[in-house]
């Protein structure tokens, strides 16, 4: 905890330029101050969002990285000064809200099936191609019937692959998605949910695709 956080006139003036804004006020900044998070993923990427979350002011950051062979991002100097707690195996009991970057679909993959009969929401996001996709998810879900990530992937296989992704296209899938999880600490609503949202720079796509149910979704199946 930061000593400003027992100072409220010093909490004022650290915080002042968002508790201005008409979205956030002084209740915002506080519900942004205790809300705990968990973020999952690609090392590089998970800092990346931990450093914009705590600017934002979260400090009840907790992280489960997996190992990035391939990140080509240097994270901040200052990342050691955070916070951050690190989760030794993938346990997303005690935690309502959640983050997941990574561009490893087998991660995308193992986390769904890890929070599907979990209560919680989720925020992640990868990136394809040229193309950011990014998705919001409540949990826990009906094996039959509700819609999941894998859903999606059965229907739309060609947006996800594994591959070295441009630098610049993995800061903006971060910030989009830490964005959506700030927005979802304020107002427990996002226009996110269930759906998709894809953005590729060449084809200069931009459209949310709403993820449905497919009888095929390997985990609705393996949970019958
Ligand atoms: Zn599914």
């Amino acid at each position: 905890m930061n000593d400003y956080e027992n100072d409220s006139n010093a909490w004022f003036e650290y915080y002042s330029r968002q508790i201005v804004l008409q979205q956030i006020k002084a209740s915002g900044q506080n519900k942004i101050n205790k809300t705990k998070i968990l973020l999952i993923g690609s090392n590089a990427l998970v800092k990346m969002s931990a450093t914009i979350l705590n600017a934002a002011g979260l400090s009840r950051i907790w992280i489960f990285t997996e190992n990035d062979t391939h990140a080509n991002f240097r994270g901040p100097q200052n990342l050691d000064a955070l916070d951050i707690h690190e989760l030794s195996k993938l346990e997303v009991n005690d935690f309502s809200l959640i983050g997941v970057f990574t561009n490893q679909i087998e991660w995308i993959r193992k986390i769904n099936r890890a929070l599907f009969m979990k209560r919680c929401t989720v925020f992640g996001g990868w990136n394809f191609q040229n193309g950011i996709a990014i998705y919001g998810s409540s949990y826990p879900k009906k094996p039959f019937g509700d819609p999941c990530i894998e859903c999606f992937e059965a229907w739309n296989q060609k947006f996800l692959a594994n591959e070295e992704k441009d630098i610049s296209l993995q800061w903006g899938m971060v910030s989009m998605v830490s964005t959506e999880l700030l927005q979802w600490i304020l107002t427990e609503n996002s226009p996110l949910l269930e759906k998709i949202w894809i953005t590729t720079v060449s084809q200069g796509m931009s459209f949310y695709h709403e993820i449905h149910f497919h009888e095929k979704c390997p985990v609705g199946l393996s949970l019958s």
